[in-house]
């Protein structure tokens, strides 16, 4: 059954969807700039999930010790396992020292050191003078560095007279016969209006998609929809096998312990009460990358030696950094242990283990945040009037494994860089490009099918089975077969979407039709990680597999691009890593072996 629908139509410059740290750099350099632009957030702009952000950003500003950007652009270059593109790394770790200053001029609280200037931790794989010592490079607001940020950045939206739309979900993008994007629609949840925006370019910035897991440390919010409209708009995912698990997920909740604990001097320990990271980083130990310390805390569990009844997590300790360094440098984090897991961390290890975190795959981008269509003759072709930004993107700057601090760099610095580009490229009212009402018919489709949807499957039921799926077979350790099984498993989840049933009909407030909308996406990012990762045979930052447990830069240094037809086929392609970098005086970083 099909309801006719009445659409209200709206004109600006730019449209930026998304209001997170990404969103709101991008809205107010847009704003800034003279254009005419619409922010449009599923959720209020400070409740986006870069509110979350614990640990901090990462600059090369040297305030506690000597750092330089090209420091800094090594450590992200072997952090991506060579998978990153150097021109964007380069770009993103020069540009760090000036786009932290800004923040600071826009009025974000930061932590200050004795010398009143703003406070740097280490962290996981910052290391000084090209990988020899750590350094401390994470600038950090508290253990609440996220929140600092997205509340400055959403003032200084409101300051320029930026327009938003709140509590209004993309349903999809419009795009042209010629494939160029015009514009979204969008559904008012308030009133449950629809309406239709059009521009000249529309910027992605909606985030993750750590939902598609079981455990994962990201919002209910994080469901990948902008990866889902670029997939249904025939346009490819890029390196989603690439899964980032972070060492310390709260025990039972999956909530996150900030790296920053182990940078300000927290320790893990296994059940004999050894700091076993020793064993497998040498010379980083704790604080060696992501992906290398959930490795070696699964070996432990899995060797025998993981802690509680169940011999399955580990410890971390803080206690003896003493309470009153962790109520100053610590807050939040020890306030959560004593909520999620009933521990005191001023007194006893908290109870951890590596959970879902950052989706380091996305959609595929320049690093001006220009959306690329590779073809085999121009593997950097770009898509007409659709840029995309921060988690939902991949410029690829993290390429296999992130660093921490790097993706709230990320949103900064190419929220900032989007912003540039759009200014530079749009004439001021100028029209956007005409859109025939027939173009906004699929988006409309795809809403009436679901919210009429009839079947005997609950979308919390087949969310939940996905979840298990990706949890259980696109791990921290890989094989064939397991991955084989969860493609299997994922592409039938897929098929049994014509068996949901949608219980709510009206448009006002309809969570349940919210939820199989972003059903939808989770899927189409689920499908792209687990077949880019079944067909990858190799092991590199966060894909590691037990049958090819070496890295092979002769046959897999290139970023995966996974294409899903209508049907759900997914088709794969691969375009090459870039080898070069902006400046005539940077060197191309050749591959090394990843130790720390
Ligand atoms: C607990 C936690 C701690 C972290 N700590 C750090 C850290 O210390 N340092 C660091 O560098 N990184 C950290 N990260 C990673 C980093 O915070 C995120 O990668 C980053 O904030 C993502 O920002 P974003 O702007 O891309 O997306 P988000 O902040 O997730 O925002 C997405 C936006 O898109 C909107 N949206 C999505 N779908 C739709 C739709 N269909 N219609 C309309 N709007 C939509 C949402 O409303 C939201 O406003 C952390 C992540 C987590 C989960």
């Amino acid at each position: 059954m099909s309801t006719a629908y009445e659409i209200t139509d709206h004109i600006h410059d730019v449209l930026v969807i998304g209001a997170g740290g990404a969103g709101l750099r991008a809205t107010l350099g847009m704003s800034d700039g003279g254009l005419k632009t619409a922010c449009i957030t599923k959720v209020f702009p400070t409740r986006s999930h870069t509110v979350a952000a614990q640990g901090g950003i990462g600059a090369s500003l040297g305030n506690m010790a000597e750092d330089n950007w090209r420091w800094h652009m090594y450590d992200t270059v072997k952090g991506s396992d060579w998978l990153g593109d150097q021109d964007a790394i380069e770009y993103m770790c020069r540009e760090a020292v000036p786009a932290v200053y800004e923040l600071e001029h826009f009025g974000v609280p930061f932590s200050r050191n004795e010398e009143g200037k703003i406070y740097q931790r280490p962290f996981g794989g910052h290391m000084r003078n090209f990988g020899e010592a750590p350094v401390q490079r994470a600038c950090a607001a508290a253990d609440r560095t996220g929140h600092a940020i997205l509340h400055t950045l959403y003032q200084q939206c409101l300051k320029r007279g930026a327009e938003f739309f709140v509590e209004y979900v993309v349903i999809d993008l419009l795009m042209d016969d010629e494939g160029d994007c015009c514009g979204v629609l969008a559904w008012n949840l308030d009133d449950g209006s629809l309406h239709r925006f059009r521009a000249h370019k529309t910027v992605l910035a909606t985030g993750g998609y750590g939902r598609a897991f079981f455990s994962c440390t990201s919002a209910h919010t994080c469901t990948g929809d902008g990866n889902g409209m670029v997939a249904r708009a025939g346009l490819p995912l890029q390196d989603h096998e690439f899964v980032q698990f972070h060492p310390t997920g709260m025990y039972g909740s999956g909530c996150l312990i900030t790296e920053g604990a182990r940078g300000e001097g927290g320790y893990l320990t296994n059940s004999q009460g050894e700091r076993f990271m020793e064993r497998y980083a040498p010379t980083a130990k704790d604080l060696a990358s992501r992906d290398v310390v959930s490795r070696a805390m699964t070996v432990e569990i899995r060797e025998g030696r993981g802690v509680g009844d169940e011999d399955d997590h580990i410890f971390l300790h803080l206690e003896h950094l003493g309470e009153d360094l962790l109520l100053e440098r610590l807050p939040g984090i020890t306030e959560s242990a004593q909520i999620f897991t009933g521990v005191d961390a001023t007194r006893e290890p908290i109870p951890v283990l590596p959970t879902v975190h950052y989706n380091m795959g996305g959609i595929p981008t320049n690093y001006h945040g220009e959306v690329l269509r590779p073809t085999e003759s121009d593997p950097d072709a770009v898509v007409g009037g659709l840029m995309a930004i921060g988690e939902c993107a991949c410029a690829s700057v993290h390429g296999a494994n992130r660093l921490g601090t790097n993706s709230l760099l990320d949103i900064v610095v190419f929220g900032r860089a989007a912003a540039i580009r759009a200014v530079e490229t749009i004439k001021k009212g100028s029209k956007p490009k005409p859109l025939s009402v027939d173009q906004s018919d699929r988006a409309l489709g795809r809403l009436d099918v679901l919210r009429h949807a009839d079947g005997a499957s609950k979308t919390s039921e087949i969310r939940g089975e996905l979840q298990r799926a990706m949890q259980r077979d696109a791990a921290v350790f890989r094989t064939q077969e397991t991955m084989q099984q969860g493609q299997k498993n994922v592409d039938a989840i897929v098929n049994s979407m014509d068996q949901i049933g949608v219980s709510d009909r009206s448009m006002i407030w309809n969570s349940d039709l919210v939820e199989a909308l972003e059903l939808e996406n989770l899927l189409a990012c689920a499908q792209a990680t687990i077949h880019s990762a079944v067909a990858r045979k190799e092991s590199r930052g966060a894909h590691a597999r037990e049958d090819f447990p070496d890295r092979d830069d002769e046959n897999w240094m290139k970023h995966s691009l996974a294409w899903i037809d209508e049907n759900g086929k997914v088709t794969l392609s691969y375009r090459p890593v870039h080898t070069w970098t902006l400046s005539d005086d940077v060197d191309y970083i050749e591959p090394a072996a990843r130790v720390y």
